[in-house]
């Protein structure tokens, strides 16, 4: 006999609010999920209903049923894929069978009485994605299950995740046993992206939205707030893309193109409005249609498919910020929050309270990611390529961040947290000896040495004065242009410098124009594929080639710079023409803006950054052009050796402490010297203590590095004999070794080297 269930009172917004009236209720755990049941049969009239919750083992135990044998309940449990309930389960996704015994997958538990039941519908319970258990309900008659019918489980079923995980139903005991709040430490390894080492307390950026704000009491307000927040995201989405509203980091176009196609997408705006009409408030509605995308699409092995539940999970999140009245989906963060995420952008990065973040711990990212540039830039630990990670960390959770090892703990045992503990206090205590060297940097034979910044970041200006520093000898202005939708504007790109100079106050900046292309890519240009893209159209070539751009930028800092010094220094520049052409061009934009009345620089400079060896052997003949040098040494070396700075296979294959290198470094140094032009060196080998002390013994008294290496440096010249350093140099430039370093690390001492930085360098045999 087969009929529809058209008996039913099935009255979803009635079982919700029963629901919640039973919530209210004090009672056991055991009781709660009995009521439960009770209330899933009755309301939605079924002969059955049980819940299944998946245990440790992946065994999914019968925890409260009404209408099977109550003896079963706790006794009965199905192995992940067995029976229908493991199907349900395995699949994560809802099945509906008339005749439960003539499916294949059908497995007799005669202990639950089982038998003389037909029509067997499980809908999985999921939380983050994750299989919780399995939700089921049956009937002694064969019937059509309407679809309505399984919404109104699903819905039930992500209730009941969300009131389990909480603790409300299961006791904290039992749950340690259930794998629905988890307890068992778990350790990932990942990519170190930014350093640093972080404990603190799990923040989930994509928080569930809380067992208490499940249920709406107004439906009809519900789904009103529902459209309006749609329509705030489908605003949003058509600005982002019309340019309007630029978001740093914000997703390229062609993401927005797709957040465009699902956020007019029919069937998912359905499938939320279907959930709010069942009694859901809409942030349950997304949350629960975010569930079943993600575990559906989590089971894809097509990466396209993977890709497109990206696009749609971050959807989800705007959406979700749109019901909060924009808030963020971070509210109150505690005070040593470590933010575990999918992704996150730049932008979102950098508007967090940075007094109260720790960490930073993705499932993506990578090393040159615009979230590790912003992690390094705010001095704080970031890991990434953590996969699945997210699923496994519950708010709230004891987390250890390792951003020197990549690594992640979750709940960690005591035992790492204390060997941890110890770890960071060392760390602490060597970043305060560094810290209170913020005098100036004066060599044991009294040289005094200039140590300037390398930053990209207006937020990383506050090294100025942690570090002591003289000044920033390299400002990288591209990462503006790399994390920005849309070309940056004149007034957005002039209020970022001009915030610079403010932050930096007497102390000087040197900007450097755009250094596009090779591995900088920016979101607004095309991007072409170069066969070998670092020595490809990059940097100043683009500038000359497009002028319209770089003209543009020398406009926006000279404007930026009214009635006060400007320094600017061009990259890559590899011919004296290049460089001539480059000045050329900054002359005419401040005739331009002198014409035009606007306040011009007090004093300008204009530097050539170092990069090319064919520039290093021409300098001479282009010094009378550049008020100032600037030995870009990573580029420099990788174009030197043949060696590639971004292949991990080559890029230390080469020392640059060589005779063939130093003898290059020093005739750039003396070029400078004998036309009187202040030289410098930025690039990373000034930030190592034992490449910088060679760079002073070959006559440089002004480095540029990253914040955090100024402290070793500045540590290392306070031991330094520069004169003693400079005599052993000078007698070994033209000697036929590989390299210097272990003939100078035997001579320690003798070479006027302090004995720290001959320890922290082990020898090489
Ligand atoms: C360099 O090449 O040494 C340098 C400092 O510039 P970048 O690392 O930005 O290429
Ligand atoms: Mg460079």
């Amino acid at each position: 006999m087969l009929r529809t269930n058209d008996h039913l009172s099935a009255d979803p917004r009635r079982l919700l609010t029963r629901m919640r009236q039973l919530m209210a209720v004090q009672e056991n755990a055991q009781e709660r999920l009995d009521h439960l049941t009770d209330l899933i049969a009755e309301e939605a009239g079924w002969d059955v209903s049980s819940i299944y919750l998946q245990r440790r083992s992946g065994a999914l135990e019968l925890c409260a049923t009404h209408g099977l044998d109550g003896a079963s309940v706790h006794k009965v449990s199905l192995q992940p894929g067995e029976g229908l309930v493991g199907l349900v389960a395995r699949q994560a996704r809802p099945l509906a069978v008339e005749n439960a015994q003539d499916h294949p997958s059908f497995s007799l538990k005669p202990e639950t009485g089982e038998k003389a039941f037909h029509t067997f519908v499980g809908v999985p319970i999921l939380r983050g994605g994750r299989l919780v258990g399995v939700l089921t309900a049956q009937s002694r008659e064969v019937r059509v299950t309407q679809e309505e019918e399984i919404e109104t489980l699903q819905t039930v079923a992500m209730i009941l995740a969300e009131i389990i995980a909480s603790g409300d139903v299961i006791e904290a005991e039992e749950m340690a046993e259930l794998d629905v709040r988890q307890s068992r430490a778990e350790r990932f390894q990942g990519g170190a992206y930014s350093s640093g080492v972080a404990m603190g307390v799990a923040v989930l950026y994509e928080p569930h939205v809380g067992s208490e704000h499940l249920i709406a009491d107004d439906s009809k307000d519900e789904d009103a707030r529902l459209q309006t927040a749609l329509k705030a995201l489908r605003a949003s989405v058509d600005d982002m893309l019309a340019g309007g509203r630029v978001p740093l980091g914000g997703p390229t176009r062609d993401v927005l193109q797709a957040y465009r196609m699902f956020a007019n997408d029919q069937g998912w705006v359905e499938r939320l409005r279907e959930a709010v009409k069942l009694g859901l408030t809409a942030e349950a509605a997304v949350e629960r249609v975010r569930n079943e995308n993600r575990a559906r699409l989590m089971k894809s092995p097509d990466p396209i498919f993977r890709e497109r539940l990206h696009d749609l999970e971050d959807l989800a999140s705007r959406l979700l910020r749109h019901l909060d009245g924009g808030a963020s989906l971070l509210p109150d963060l505690p005070e040593d929050a470590i933010i575990i995420a999918r992704n996150i952008g730049p932008a979102e990065m950098l508007d967090l309270d940075r007094s109260k973040i720790r960490g930073i711990a993705l499932e993506e990212g990578s090393a040159s990611s615009h979230a590790a540039i912003v992690a390094k830039a705010m001095g704080i630990p970031l890991v990434g390529r953590l996969e699945g990670s997210l699923d496994r960390a519950e708010e709230g959770d004891t987390i250890i961040l390792d951003g020197e090892f990549g690594l992640l703990h979750i709940r960690p045992a005591n035992e790492v947290i204390e060997t941890y503990k110890e770890r960071m206090l060392a760390l602490s205590e060597r970043k305060q000896a560094y810290a209170e060297l913020r005098g100036p940097a004066i060599s044991l034979d009294g040289q005094r040495i200039a140590l300037s910044l390398n930053v990209g970041l207006l937020i990383e200006m506050t090294q100025l004065e942690e570090t002591g520093a003289d000044g920033v000898g390299l400002f990288r202005t591209e990462f503006q242009f790399m994390v920005s939708e849309t070309l940056p504007r004149l007034d957005s790109q002039g209020k970022i410098y001009k915030s610079v100079m403010d932050a930096a106050g007497d102390k000087p900046v040197i900007f450097r124009t755009l250094d596009l292309g090779g591995d900088k890519v920016a979101q607004f240009a095309p991007s072409t594929v170069e066969p070998n893209p670092a020595l490809g159209w990059r940097a100043i070539r683009m500038g000359l080639d497009r002028p319209g751009l770089l003209r543009y930028q020398l406009r926006a800092l000279i404007r930026a710079a009214a009635g006060r010094s400007l320094h600017v220094m061009f990259p890559m520049i590899a011919t004296p023409w290049e460089m001539r052409a480059a000045r050329e061009m900054f002359e005419r934009e401040l005739q331009h803006a002198e014409h035009r009345g606007h306040a011009i620089p007090s004093d300008v400079k204009v530097g050539l950054m170092l990069e090319t060896p064919a520039m290093a052997w021409a300098v001479e003949h282009v010094i009378d052009a550049v008020d100032f040098v600037s030995v870009g040494a990573n580029d420099l070396m990788q174009y030197f050796f043949a060696a590639d700075r971004q292949n991990s296979r080559v890029s230390d294959r080469y020392d640059v402490l060589s005779p063939s290198a130093l003898t290059l470094l020093k005739r750039v140094r003396d070029v400078c010297a004998a036309h009187d032009t202040p030289v410098s060196v930025c690039g990373e080998i000034a930030a190592k203590p034992l490449e910088a002390a060679v760079l002073i013994g070959l006559g440089y008294s002004s480095l540029s590095m990253s914040g955090n290496n100024i402290g070793p440096v500045k540590k290392m010249i306070s031991g330094l004999d520069v004169e003693k350093l400079t005599h052993w140099l000078a007698a070994r430039t033209d000697s036929p070794a590989d390299s210097l370093r272990p003939l100078l690390l035997e001579a320690g001492e003798e070479a006027g080297l302090p004995l720290d930085v001959i320890d922290a360098n082990p020898q090489i045999q």
